[in-house]
């Protein structure tokens, strides 16, 4: 029986793994579906304190791991199969195998949602980025015309911060008004840099046949016409979709499927804990996962201290 069981090893799954560890618990590390989370498909990490010159997002997450591993976390390249939360020991079944755990912390993030239209996915860090603050200061996104697509509060943190690096933003948005705050939005639509293209989604990113982005091509939900605008950048802000669905019906979720913290790291299941980014819809940021992961580490411990464990 595992005292600590971690299901997902983004930043938040490797920080509780690296003080689980160290509370000599010897955490035991479910990698999952996308090994080092969603920060190993971003090329540099530039807002990660301690590392002045930016590190790239695969190496950081293999140091996290490392320095977890060092301290005695085990490591499984598993993916969750089931996991019944009714009784403890929590049974899980990883690869169709059984293992009971003490507690359990689930820290298996969120995945970006995509368009899926034709040169989206073939040019994923070749110009379409899901973060702007990952990687809108790139040298290649440096005055040149950008796009972001979305209407919600994300889409307008992505443009507004593309402010300082493009020349001009397009916002694109499927609607003729903004889902997002309405401060957000204002500040958004007031800046000179910031143009909006209303009801228009984008039907194909451009071009796959140049291995990078040189535009998008477009279509006016209104009057059915379709244009091509070029930019260097498509930054999508269509909102995430954390990765809870396998724990519905057993932990607390708001509506979009989030899983609602009751105190600290705390799930409505005592024994369960929550980190990262399948808990956060709105900071959502490799500092901030890690920083709950630690927290999410720690309410364990004491947990298992409270049961004599
Ligand atoms: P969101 O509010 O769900 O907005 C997603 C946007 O993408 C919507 O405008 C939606 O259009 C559009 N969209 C969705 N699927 C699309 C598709 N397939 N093609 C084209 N457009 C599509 O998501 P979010 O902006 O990530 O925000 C999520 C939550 O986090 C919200 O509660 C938000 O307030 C919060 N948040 C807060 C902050 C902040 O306070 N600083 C920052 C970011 C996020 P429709 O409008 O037509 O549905």
């Amino acid at each position: 029986m595992e005292k600590v069981v971690i299901i997902g090893s983004g930043p938040a799954g490797w920080t509780a793994a690296l003080y689980a560890a160290r509370a000599q618990l010897a955490p035991l590390v479910l990698m999952g579906r996308q090994p080092g989370g969603l920060l190993t498909t971003t090329s540099i990490v530039e807002n990660f304190p301690g590392f002045p010159e930016g590190m790239d997002g695969y190496e950081l997450m293999t140091r996290m791991q490392k320095q977890a591993e060092r301290f005695g976390a085990k490591t499984s390249f598993g993916i969750l199969d089931s996991a019944d939360f009714s009784r403890r020991p929590f049974a899980l079944v990883v690869d169709g195998e059984p293992l009971t755990a003490q507690t359990v912390i689930i820290a298996t993030g969120a995945s970006h949602k995509h368009l899926g239209v034709p040169g989206e996915h073939e040019l994923e860090n070749k110009g379409t980025t899901y973060c702007a603050t990952c990687d809108g200061a790139l040298p290649g996104f440096r005055n040149q015309p950008l796009v972001v697509v979305g209407g919600g509060d994300s889409a307008c943190e992505e443009a507004m911060y593309l402010t300082r690096f493009g020349s001009e933003i397009f916002l694109i948005h499927r609607r003729d008004s903004l889902r997002a705050s309405k401060i957000m939005a204002e500040r958004t639509l007031a800046h000179p840099k910031i143009k909006p293209v209303w009801d228009s989604v984008v039907t194909e990113v451009l071009d796959v046949k140049q291995d990078k982005v040189t535009g998008v091509k477009l279509k006016n939900l209104k009057t059915g016409a379709e244009t091509v605008l070029a930019c260097a950048g498509v930054f999508i802000a269509i909102g995430h979709v954390p990765n809870t669905e396998l724990f519905k019906g057993q932990i607390t979720t708001d509506e979009n499927g989030f899983i609602v913290p009751q105190l600290g790291t705390t799930t409505n299941v005592p024994g369960v804990f929550v980190a990262g980014d399948c808990a956060d819809h709105v900071y959502r940021q490799a500092i901030t996962a890690a920083g709950t992961g630690c927290a999410a580490a720690i309410d364990a411990e004491r947990f298992l201290a409270a049961q004599n464990v």
